[in-house]
């Protein structure tokens, strides 16, 4: 019998798709995954997809358009063997000020979307018998977060997306995980408001944001061979931010 877990897949020349490839914390995760050799799709709405990379027009909302990209990242590169569901928004306010349409915008965007593009993942993993999955959440998920009903919500769902599919594709050697990142420096939070963002540094152990390369190594390794056991995992990169939860 082999010294080799059955699910090994050496990092190279895997089909990857990040959704949100196109800038922030996705780019970064793209990046260093095409780096390391691996083929890799982003998604992008609008603008141009990013220079080296194999972009694709997708709005992750719209069923039929992630239907086509599934589509078009078979087509050009194989059947997406890796997944990063990365793409989210935030839409702040606090909750007797919080519209519907905040809330359904946010979990459309970072749960419900989540959802579909996992299921059309798994379509192509379970014939390969071999997948990562990897769902971006957030520290706001354990923490919660004040003006963040909506997106706390979401990236707590993804939780129990991630555990109770590891359950459903785990014997087909399939690992869900999900990074947990904290305050880290994107288009994403360059918006916050000092004395917020002294909150949450003030919280942070390690007293400084994190970058984006700084999630990506999470990816690497949670997609590498190193992680081939481990699943429904909950992997912080947060500075030790809600450390704990
Ligand atoms: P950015 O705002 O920099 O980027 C968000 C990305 O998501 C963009 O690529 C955007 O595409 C994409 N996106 C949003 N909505 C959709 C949609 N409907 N369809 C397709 N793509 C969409 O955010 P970050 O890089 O900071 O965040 C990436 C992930 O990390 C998010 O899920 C976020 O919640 C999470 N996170 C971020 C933290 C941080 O401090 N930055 C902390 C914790 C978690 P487009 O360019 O077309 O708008």
């Amino acid at each position: 019998m082999s010294d080799r877990p059955v699910n090994d897949r050496p990092a190279g020349g895997r089909s990857v798709l990040v959704t949100g490839g196109n800038r922030g914390i996705g780019l970064a995760v793209a990046r260093d995954l095409a780096a390391r050799g691996d083929r890799v799709a982003v998604t992008f709405r609008t603008g141009e997809p990013p220079p080296g990379l194999y972009g694709v027009a997708c709005d992750i909302t719209d069923p039929a358009a992630v239907e086509n990209a599934f589509d078009t990242v078979r087509k050009e590169q194989g059947e997406v063997e890796i997944l990063v569901a990365n793409a989210g928004i935030t839409r702040d306010a606090l909750l007797l000020r919080m519209g519907d349409d905040l809330v359904d915008e946010v979990i459309d965007t970072n749960l419900r979307a989540a959802i579909r593009l996992a299921k059309h993942a798994a379509r192509g993993m379970l014939a390969e018998r071999w997948g990562r999955l990897v769902l971006i959440s957030s520290s706001a998920a354990f923490t919660g977060s004040p003006g963040q009903v909506n997106y706390a919500a979401a990236k707590a769902g993804l939780v129990g997306l991630a555990r109770s599919l590891a359950w459903e594709l785990g014997p087909r050697g399939i690992t869900v995980n999900v990074v947990s990142p904290g305050l880290v420096e994107t288009d994403m939070t360059s918006g916050l408001r000092p004395e917020r963002r002294a909150e949450y540094l003030s919280r942070t152990p390690l007293g400084r944001p994190g970058t984006p390369e700084e999630v990506a190594s999470a990816v690497r390794f949670l997609t590498g061979d190193g992680a081939a056991y481990i699943t429904g995992a909950v992997l912080p990169v947060s500075g030790g931010l809600g450390m704990g939860l």
